[in-house]
């Protein structure tokens, strides 16, 4: 395959931009290669620089759920551009996404759009420590909610309570009100409200953890934190930036039946462009500025090309409701990998909730963090190089989530297969 536009664009990228990216998981430094550079996208393919097409299963690491250039998406982004591009005052559509939000997921009475899901996490932290006015929070390994001071700590070695962080600039003051539980580990989060029963304001998870790989909660686990929170007057707070509109109409907390305090979303609601959004109950919402004291803010908070995309995403989705179309198609893409994993004898793990999964190459189960450390990641990185090189476009690292959107057909699913089947004859 042709690279040479893509390395000559990496290294002057790399002069200018730290790592040559924007956001380091682009670098593809977890797979040993070079990134290429994207011209274009349609439908479930992209374009590189050189010309090469590839299917494309990041779909822009989870929101494209429609593929690129969705025509409907791209119709209301034109037509609304005319009228402007910001004006930081209150505009109609965003009555109308908060709308749609509000109908989609009971949970939520109310409703503030952000630019991030690292905004939308942040600020349900704060608003619900300042709801209960406590400090500290739990969450779990492996689970990623944006790049926030406090959200960014992992059990240090395994007995350590309080954590350190994980990454340097972060205030050991500040991850020390962080705690870190195992996911899928019901009896470990237990012990840490049990430690500090009256300091803890939140509980924040991935109702289906997908920046470890896709690892769905074990039976009970959700349900087991929506008790632990009732019972010490904590907030559950569901992360589901990724799930959200993504697993179902309702997100993973319709999947599962569970009802948590504040949700937090981003990526498909913006259909590609950058729209985020955390809400829940009133009383909740309310205590955020200009009604209550917890103050958060956003100068493109709401705008409005942002929220046209997301508002023609989320209507496509509501008419068209392709969910079952797309457990399907992913059913098809899972088993179809299993099966040559199995018949070349590849100690394979496969995890799927709807449209995101992980090929872990590790026995299973996987449902925690270290035992998605423990997976083989130089047999998925051969993999990954194998499938980029026959145009299969996979995320870059072996700890990531595949996204399947309703642009990808069976063809493509089964040309995907193929793929797999010959990258595995040659290389792993
Ligand atoms: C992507 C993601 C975030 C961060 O969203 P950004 O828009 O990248 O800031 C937070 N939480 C989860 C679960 C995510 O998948």
């Amino acid at each position: 395959m042709n690279t040479h536009n893509s390395i000559s664009l990496f290294e002057k990228a790399c002069e200018l931009i730290p790592g040559g990216v924007n956001s380091p998981v682009r670098a593809f430094k977890s797979v040993g290669l070079k990134p290429h550079f994207i011209k274009s996208g349609k439908g479930c393919r992209i374009v590189d620089e050189d010309g090469n097409e590839f299917i494309d299963y990041v779909c822009s690491w989870g929101p494209l759920i429609l593929g690129h250039c969705h025509p409907e998406v791209l119709d209301s982004l034109a037509r609304v551009m005319r009228d402007g591009t910001s004006f930081g005052a209150p505009t109609k559509r965003e009555i109308e996404m908060a709308e749609i939000i509000c109908s989609m997921i009971p949970s939520i009475e109310m409703v503030r759009l952000v630019s991030s899901g690292t905004e939308a996490t942040m600020s349900a932290i704060r608003l619900a420590r300042g709801f209960t006015g406590r400090d500290m929070i739990i969450k779990f390994s492996g689970c990623y909610h944006g790049h926030s001071d406090s959200l960014l700590a992992r059990a240090g070695s395994g007995a350590a309570t309080f954590s350190i962080p994980d990454s340097l600039g972060v205030p050991s003051c500040v991850v020390e009100q962080t705690l870190v539980a195992p996911y899928n580990d019901l009896d470990a989060t237990r012990e840490k409200f049990e430690l500090c029963p009256d300091r803890i304001a939140a509980i924040i998870v991935e109702p289906v953890a997908g920046n470890m790989g896709v690892v769905p909660p074990s039976p009970g686990f959700l349900q087991g934190l929506r008790k632990l929170c009732d019972e010490y007057a904590s907030v559950l707070i569901f992360d589901e930036v990724m799930t959200g509109f993504r697993v179902s109409k309702g997100g993973a907390q319709e999947l599962y039946g569970i009802t948590p305090d504040l949700t937090c979303l981003g990526k498909v609601i913006g259909g590609g462009l950058p729209v985020a959004a955390f809400g829940g109950s009133r009383k909740i919402m309310e205590c955020l500025a200009p009604v209550g004291g917890v103050y958060q803010a956003g100068t493109l908070s709401g705008n409005p090309l942002a929220v046209a995309a997301g508002l023609a995403t989320l209507k496509t989705l509501m008419r068209d409701d392709p969910y079952h179309d797309l457990e399907q198609k992913s059913a098809r893409l899972e088993n179809g990998i299993r099966n040559i994993l199995d018949k070349n004898k590849i100690k394979n793990k496969i995890n799927r909730v709807g449209s995101m999964m992980s090929v872990f190459f590790h026995p299973g189960p996987i449902e925690n963090y270290d035992q998605v450390l423990s997976s083989d990641k130089q047999k998925f990185n051969r993999f990954f190089a194998s499938m980029l090189e026959q145009g299969i476009y996979l995320a870059p690292s072996a700890f990531e989530a595949w996204f399947i959107s309703t642009a990808h057909s069976i063809d493509d699913i089964d040309l995907t297969i193929k793929c797999a089947q010959d990258s595995l004859d040659e290389y792993v």
